[in-house]
């Protein structure tokens, strides 16, 4: 066994700007590294959930109603890889993820209309909250009784700082998505907000002025980001374009589980936790490979064994009934609304059907996105995550 260093360790108890080496939440190219690595080095660096421990585990959801959200997420890192330069591809090695010994549970939570708002936000405009207990690899809840299943576990976001060019272009293109609509409850896109950075060592005026430009990291990007592939869990191979020296590359928002979509907004089972990495560089990969625009990915060979399925369907008619033309995100909002009153029938209240979808390893897919009007997309529950059969007699 290779020993392996903890490179970026968190305490607990205190926040991310209080932590000996602090990490950062927005992203920046002027960040500065919090530790260098070596092209072919293996090496461990520790997470804290992604609100910075403003959820805590009772029965309150408070917490998840009034969170600040500026806080969000607290990243690991950056890592500098010796020898990475701009064109080149960054080679990231998924090794291992686990919990923390003194911190065996998760969150999940559906924020409020008028704080983050979730994906299905008109039918749930309320604040609800679920703590998740870790058994080994698998997890319950207390307050979504009947179901027990495997995690697989992943970093929720993983991505390297963008140039200052491909910052501006991000801060531009969002502004003027919010313009469209700037007093929009739940918010389009949330610009750049100096309040409650978090932007590693950096002092002065640099400081103030990567506060006032770093971008949110509440979307995925070109550099990667916040995708929230479940799929990308232990054993994962991710090559990201390159475009700042050494890459600097950033981990955080570790999730024991998410179901395709992360629903909820808050999000997965949200967790602190540790993450083993390797990392290596292909010369010129970018353009020799043509990833360029966005990291792609290898899954990793570890997976819950779960093969039986019960799938649900959604079309591309809005919830008044209008007709929309080939709307994916619509047709996957009808396939979780008409999963979750199956689940209605089967004696979960609306929000631990909500909940259970984000947290659980279901699946979502489209179908057909071609047979004019309506896009076809499906979500998929495992059977075996229930202690009883669910299935229509
Ligand atoms: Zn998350």
């Amino acid at each position: 066994m290779v020993f392996m260093k903890t490179m970026f360790k968190v305490d607990l108890n205190k926040t991310m700007d209080q932590q000996e080496v602090p990490g950062h939440n927005r992203w920046h190219p002027d960040i500065p590294a919090a530790f260098s690595v070596n092209p072919g080095e293996s090496f461990k660096m520790e997470c804290l959930e992604w609100t910075d421990g403003q959820v805590k585990n009772n029965d309150d959801p408070s917490d998840i109603r009034h969170v600040n959200l500026d806080r969000v997420h607290v990243l690991s890192g950056p890592v500098h890889v010796n020898g990475a330069e701009p064109g080149d591809l960054l080679v990231v090695d998924i090794l291992d993820i686990g919990i923390f010994d003194e911190q065996p549970w998760g969150f999940n939570g559906i924020f409020a209309k008028e704080n983050g708002g979730s994906f299905l936000v008109d039918q749930f405009p309320e604040a609800a909250k679920s703590i998740w207990d870790f058994d080994g690899i698998f997890t319950t809840s207390r307050h979504v009784p009947n179901v027990r299943f495997a995690g697989l576990i992943h970093p929720g976001l993983m991505g390297v700082a963008p140039s200052q060019e491909l910052l501006d272009e991000w801060n531009k293109r969002e502004r003027e998505l919010i313009a469209t609509d700037p007093e929009r409850v739940p918010p389009l896109a949330n610009p750049p907000n100096p309040e409650n950075v978090v932007l590693g060592g950096l002092k002065g005026a640099d400081f103030d002025r990567v506060a006032r430009e770093g971008a949110r990291t509440v979307p995925p990007r070109e550099n990667g980001g916040n995708c929230d592939i479940k799929d990308l869990s232990k054993g994962s191979r991710v090559y990201f374009p390159v475009f700042v020296d050494g890459a600097k590359l950033s981990v955080g928002d570790l999730h024991f589980s998410q179901g395709d979509g992360e629903i909820t907004f808050c999000g997965g089972i949200e967790m602190s936790g540790w993450i083993e990495l390797k990392v290596d560089v292909i010369k010129g990969g970018m353009e020799k490979y043509q990833i360029k625009k966005n990291p792609a990915y290898q899954p990793g060979p570890v997976n819950p064994n779960y093969n039986e399925y019960l799938v649900f369907q959604g079309v591309s008619v809005d919830h008044s009934g209008k007709q929309t033309y080939l709307d994916a995100n619509i047709a996957f909002k009808n396939a979780c609304l008409n999963a979750i009153e199956y689940l209605k029938t089967q004696g979960f209240t609306g929000e631990q059907a909500y909940m259970l979808l984000s947290t659980a390893p279901v699946q979502g897919h489209l179908a057909g996105v071609v047979d004019i009007p309506n896009t076809c997309a499906t979500i998929g529950i495992p059977k075996a995550i229930f202690t009883k059969d669910i299935l229509p007699k």
